[in-house]
This record gives C-alpha cells, structure tokens and sequence, in this order.
C-alpha cells in the first residue's frame, strides 16, 4: 500500500469512527463492537482489517464508545437496548 493510500485509509477510518455511539448517542470516539463473529476476532485485528472488515459486515457491528462497548462485551447493554436506542 502507497502512503497516499495509507492516509486517505486512514483519513476514512477516523471519519467512522467519530461520531454518535450507537449505544449512549454521545458524540466521541467509536469503537468496533461484534454483534456477531466475523471471523475478525483474535487474530488480524489491525485497523485498516477491522475497518473493511466492518465495511463488508456493516449488521454484525455495532459502533459504540469505550464505556458502552465495555458494558455490551460485559452484558450489561444488550442488542435490543441499542436498536431501541434506550440508553440514549
Ligand atoms: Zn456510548
């Protein structure tokens, strides 16, 4: 990959992951959470991996700040409270 590539990925990726988390609908920095498994997990979590693999999984993602990401991983915040936005 060419550095101008690498920037304008990277450019991409910050644009994502600003924004409203899915979770709370606080405006900060977003977290890739896995709905389902997509084969990401564990090992090839580089940025620019998770990034295409959120593009071509964009149902299986939830994108989420480090509080609420940490509360979906713990169980605390769950799917339906999300899609009902009911923490917002
Ligand atoms: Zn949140």
């Amino acid at each position: 990959m060419t550095t101008r590539q690498n920037k304008w990925i990277k450019r991409k990726i910050k644009k994502v992951k600003m924004g409203n988390c899915e979770g709370c609908g606080l405006f900060c920095k977003r977290e890739f959470a896995h709905k389902e498994p997509t084969g990401l997990s564990g090992n090839g979590r580089g940025r620019k991996e998770r990034y295409y693999d959120w593009k071509n999984n964009k149902d299986k993602y939830h994108l989420l700040c480090k509080m609420c990401h940490e509360m979906y991983d713990y169980g605390a915040l769950t799917d339906k409270e999300i899609e009902r936005g009911e923490n917002k």
